[in-house]
C-alpha cells in the first residue's frame, strides 16, 4: 500500500503533506502580512469616517463587513492557535531574526513558515490546512483585492490629518473594471474613473515601452483595447515609429494619438 498526502491524495511515501500542498500553504502564509496591511487600510478609513462626525458616531458605524466577525480577529485567532500548537513541539524553531510583529497573525505566519517540516508531519495537518486556508480566504474577501481591480494611480488629494494639518493622500486607488467612480479608501475622496484614466495616460505619454507593454498598459490603465498585432500594423504602415530608449520600443503618447485618430476616422 502506498501512503498519500492527507490533503490532495497524491502519493507521498511517508504520508506527509506533499510538496505541492506545502508550497500552496507557504504561499498563503506568505501573503498574510500584505492582507493584514490591506485590512488596516480598511479599518483606518472606518476610523477617519468616525472621527469626522460627532464622537458617538464611530460606534454606530458598521464594521468592515455587516454581520460578520472582524476578519483580523479570525486570522489572529486561527493562525495564533496553530502557531502556539507548533511552538509546543520539541523540535520547533523560532528564528531570532523574526522580530514579533504587532500583528499576532503576522507573527504566527512567520512561526509557521519557519516550521514547515513540523507542519508536514503534524497529526492534525488536515484541520490545520483547512482552518488556515479558510481564515486567509475570509480575510482576502474582506479587503478589495487589488488583483481583480484596475489600478488608477495615487489619490493625491489634500486632506487634513488627525491633527488638522493638510497632507497629500498617497493611497493607491483601485477600481472594479466596470466602475465609473472610485472612492479613496483612506481619505474618502471620490474620483471619476474616466478622468483618472485620462490623467494617467497623459502622465505616461513620454514612456517608451515594448509593443506588448503598450497593449497591456492602454488596456489596463486607459481601458482602451489595442492588440499587439494592430500596434505592429501601425508600425508596418509607418503610422507609428520605434523610438530610442528601449529595444523595439514605442512612445505611448504616439500610440495614443494613432488610436484616437483611428477611432475618429471610424466614427466619421
Ligand atoms: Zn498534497
Ligand atoms: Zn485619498
Amino acid at each position: 500500500m502506498t501512503a498519500t498526502c492527507p490533503i490532495c491524495g497524491a502519493e507521498q511515501a511517508e504520508g506527509l503533506l506533499c510538496h505541492a500542498c506545502t508550497t500552496t500553504l507557504e504561499r498563503e502564509l506568505g501573503d498574510v502580512a500584505a492582507i493584514v496591511a490591506e485590512l488596516d487600510i480598511s479599518l483606518s478609513k472606518q476610523a477617519r469616517i468616525g472621527n469626522a462626525g460627532s464622537p458617538g458616531l464611530a460606534r454606530e458605524r458598521t464594521p468592515i463587513n455587516v454581520g460578520t466577525v472582524d476578519p483580523r480577529w479570525i486570522l489572529d485567532n486561527v493562525l495564533g492557535t496553530w502557531a502556539r500548537d507548533i511552538m509546543g513541539e520539541p523540535d520547533a524553531r523560532w528564528s531570532p531574526a523574526f522580530v514579533p510583529s504587532r500583528s499576532p497573525a503576522i507573527t504566527a505566519s512567520r512561526v509557521m513558515l519557519s516550521n514547515a517540516s513540523l507542519i508536514r508531519r503534524h497529526p492534525a495537518v488536515t484541520e490545520l490546512v483547512d482552518e488556515i486556508t479558510d481564515a486567509i480566504a475570509q480575510a482576502r474577501r474582506a479587503v478589495d483585492r487589488p488583483a481583480d481591480r484596475v489600478y488608477l494611480g495615487q489619490c493625491y488629494v489634500e486632506t487634513p490629518d488627525p491633527d488638522g494639518k493638510q497632507v497629500t493622500c498617497l493611497a493607491e486607488l483601485y477600481a472594479s473594471p466596470t466602475a465609473c467612480e472610485v472612492q479613496c479608501k483612506v481619505c474618502g475622496a471620490e474620483h471619476p474613473v474616466g478622468e483618472r484614466r485620462a490623467w494617467l495616460l497623459q502622465r505616461a505619454a513620454d514612456m517608451i515601452v515594448t509593443v506588448k507593454e503598450a497593449s497591456s498598459y492602454l488596456g489596463e490603465i486607459g481601458g482602451i483595447k489595442v492588440s499587439q498585432s494592430s500596434i505592429r500594423g501601425y508600425l508596418h504602415r509607418g503610422r507609428l515609429a520605434y523610438r530610442p530608449g528601449v529595444e523595439n520600443g514605442i512612445r505611448l503618447g504616439d500610440l495614443l494619438n494613432v488610436v484616437m485618430d483611428e477611432s475618429e476616422r471610424k466614427s466619421a
